[in-house]
């Protein structure tokens, strides 16, 4: 890591906002690059970071700043690289990109240190008022003198989960038997590391790879079907990163759908670990990111954001599933955590592992092109057979509620064997329209152009609507005609549940989708309660597709793949494919297993290949496809979303856009303004412009100049507006 020199003078200064240009400021005071200066734009006070010490550009007389925050840099030359490489990339101004990537509590320009905790520790007692403690009947009072420690001490937590009372302390305490010192938290070490399987022969192939990497970098796949052993690989690849006195970076999409992979991290690596998630509160996410970023921590789990953690003596970066969408931003900078890693990865000049069952189509283009290294893992750790896939034609069939008899059979001999089924929809709800039978009237959302979908409740119906979740009682007649013939049309999770109930009244369903599961709390014993084997048939959305060890579990039946099969969006054959991959890895994990795909197009290409030959030759299907039509990844796209509450508004301001895109540009394409695929949303009209260019810096350039040109446009005011590099939906 390069120092920064501390220094006095002329600073440019990274400040939340839609600021596109730097700001400058002078300092009467020596600041390091990397630390956080307090400054007032207008009179408003704003906590900043300082980028670099340079003039602004036009010598003009500059503001002083009004308080220098940290004596040495909170963030390092190496995040900062980062933070501009992706504010650059994304097109999102830097000074937003660096502080939103702060904790909270830092970016409000609270002190750059550890919460203070209160520990309790003994006080020394001569034997013979111990001896008097002892014979007395306080008996809980002598428990807890002997639990507490002479040196550190236990915080008040710590004491009520060992069983004391905190009244106990509290005598203790006035007795003159029990103390109080302050002190830093501490991040929590494994002091325990318990030991790993001997590896298999492909393990060991790919963490020699991995470890002969060390200090240089090499983007490598780890791909192989769930059960194959990744975690084990990661697991043995970082020890060896931590030997060497380094530390590892390993993201997941998601830590509350991922608990047991959390629990394993903990339990295996001789570090200091520690987690960063949105799902902490503000105190512990500063804590966390500071033992992060002071290098107490050496093992940092993080979702997405944390790949603007700063990481002195980063070694190696994970990413674990790399292809889940969890890893793309969807508001603000709308940036991809896996592409940071690898661009980080890269100047550091270390390793990175993107670890996968089902790599994502532009990830396997990359390994094509030569550019990644793919490692592979073809057989699971356990000796356990992949399970079989086959498609179930629908079209000949007669449906009860989605089933086709065939899959009703299935379920019938794989519970009654003792076995798990899994039944895997990706709706929610029990219908997706409430329909009219009389006259074909819908119930449609008051705010968009979309269909609310009836969510059967204990007390009465209800309507939701997708899209802006908006929700209203389901009427009892029809809004247009007003008979009370109403139909519910299509299955949803809930729908399901309910027919398989009819179907199989001796046998314990159970459903986990969003609806049913809100808290983690729930969505735990839920998912505890399917790998118990407490369950014989398990309904669910793709909640029940991530990372989750059912070992009954036998059959998989994918109850509806045409949504994906038919869709007009270029990447839902990708999704689909993924799908039934990660379905399928949750069969058959102890006993052979089995998965069925009911589809009306059996014959789709992408289905047919992935059943014939595999994910890869699906993918690489797909991915011919692509470079035949220019599609992305052969080519690069940004998408500018608009909206306004007024239709002529938003698409005028759509219309500059375009207009601009192809000022700065003669070769790109582009396409709009056109209304978004769902126009009003929201009581807001869509509409959109896409931009195609054949080389990133091509689309970098012109990005660059409409950013700043759209945003002073006369027509801007009351437009929201984005920009998505890399989109991974065009809607
Ligand atoms: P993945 O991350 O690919 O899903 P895991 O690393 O979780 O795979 O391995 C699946 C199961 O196999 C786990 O229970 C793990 O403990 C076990 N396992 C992994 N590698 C080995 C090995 N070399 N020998 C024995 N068991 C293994
Ligand atoms: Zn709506
Ligand atoms: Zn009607």
């Amino acid at each position: 890591m390069k120092i920064t020199p501390s220094d006095s003078g002329p600073i440019a200064v990274a400040v939340p906002g839609k600021f596109h240009l730097k700001l400058h400021y002078n300092s009467p005071d020596a600041v390091h690059v990397g630390a956080r200066v307090k400054v007032t734009l207008g009179n408003k006070p704003l906590t900043g970071v300082v980028l670099e010490h340079s003039a602004a550009p036009n010598n003009v007389k500059l503001k002083n700043i009004v308080e220098v925050l940290d004596e040495k840099p909170l963030l390092d030359q190496a995040s900062l690289s980062l933070l501009n490489w992706a504010a650059n990339y994304y097109a999102h101004p830097v000074g937003d990109c660096v502080c939103s990537s702060l904790p909270t509590l830092l970016s409000n320009g609270e002190p750059a240190e550890l919460t203070v905790t209160e520990l309790y520790q003994q006080t020394k007692l001569d034997a013979d008022s111990l001896n008097k403690l002892e014979q007395s009947r306080a008996k809980q009072q002598t428990a807890l003198y002997k639990a507490l420690p002479r040196e550190g001490g236990l915080s008040k937590a710590q004491i009520k989960e060992r069983g004391h009372k905190t009244t106990t302390l509290k005598t203790l305490l006035e007795k003159g038997l029990a103390q109080v010192v302050e002190e830093q938290i501490q991040c929590p070490q494994n002091t325990k590391p318990s030991a790993g399987p001997a590896l298999t022969d492909e393990q060991a192939e790919a963490v020699s790879q991995i470890n002969e990497a060390t200090g240089q970098h090499q983007c490598f796949v780890l791909e192989g079907v769930t059960g194959s052993g990744k975690t084990e690989v990661y697991l043995q690849a970082a020890a060896h990163c931590l030997a060497q006195e380094k530390s590892v970076l390993i993201l997941v999409p998601e830590i509350g759908l991922t608990p047991q992979f959390l629990n394993r991290v903990q339990q295996r690596l001789p570090a200091a670990i520690t987690v960063l998630h949105s799902g902490l509160n503000a105190k512990d996410r500063k804590d966390n990111w500071l033992f992060a970023q002071s290098g107490q921590a050496k093992v940092i789990i993080g979702t997405r954001s944390a790949i603007f953690t700063p990481i002195p003596n980063l070694g190696l970066i994970v990413v674990d599933e790399e292809h889940d969408t969890a890893f793309k931003q969807q508001d603000q900078m709308r940036y991809h955590a896996r592409d940071l890693a690898v661009v980080r990865a890269h100047q550091a000049q270390i390793p990175v592992v993107l670890g996968s069952a089902t790599p994502a189509s532009e990830t396997l283009a990359n390994i094509q092109r030569g550019q990644y290294k793919r490692l592979q893992l073809t057989q699971r750790a356990t000796g356990q057979r992949v399970p079989s896939i086959a498609a179930i034609d629908l079209r000949s069939q007669t449906l009860k509620d989605y089933l086709s008899q065939t899959l009703i059979n299935k379920i019938k001999q794989h519970t009654d064997a003792g076995n798990q089924a899994l039944l895997f929809l990706n709706r929610r709800g029990v219908a997706p329209v409430l329909l009219c039978h009389e006259c074909g009237w819908s119930a449609d959302c008051h705010s968009c152009d979309s269909r609310m979908t009836l969510h059967r409740g204990q007390y009465r119906d209800m309507l939701r609507c997708h899209h802006c979740d908006a929700s209203r009682k389901a009427p009892q007649q029809c809004g247009s005609c007003g008979s009370s013939n109403l139909l519910s049309a299509g299955a949803g999770t809930a729908g399901l549940e309910e027919t398989l109930t009819q179907l199989f009244p001796d046998k314990t369903i159970l459903r986990v989708d969003r609806d049913n599961t809100r808290t983690a709390s729930a969505l735990h014993s839920a998912l505890d309660k399917a790998a118990k084997g407490k369950a014989d048939i398990l309904v669910g959305t793709q909640m029940l597709a991530k990372g989750h060890h059912f070992p009954k579990l036998t059959l998989v039946g994918i109850v509806d793949a045409d949504a994906g099969l038919y869709s007009s969006d270029y990447r839902a054959a990708e999704r689909l494919a993924q799908q039934v991959v990660q379905v399928a890895g949750r069969a058959g994990r102890e006993a052979p297993g089995e998965v069925l795909i009911q589809t009306h197009m059996p014959e789709h290409p992408v289905l047919e290949t992935l059943l014939k030959s595999g994910y890869d030759k699906a993918i690489s299907a797909l991915l011919e496809e692509r470079q035949a039509a220019m599609m992305p990844p052969y080519s690069h796209m940004a998408l500018i979303r608009v909206s306004h509450t007024r239709a002529d508004r938003a698409e005028a301001f759509a219309r500059a856009v375009g207009h601009f895109a192809g000022q700065f540009s003669q070769q790109a394409n582009i396409m709009g303004p056109i209304t978004a695929p769902m126009p009003k949303k929201a009581n807001r009209w869509h509409f959109q412009v896409l931009i195609q260019t054949q080389t990133r810096s091509e689309r970098s350039q012109l990005l660059a100049q409409l950013v700043p040109a759209a945003d002073q446009h006369k027509l801007a005011s009351g437009v929201r507006w984005s920009v998505d590099v890399d989109p991974l939906d065009l809607f």
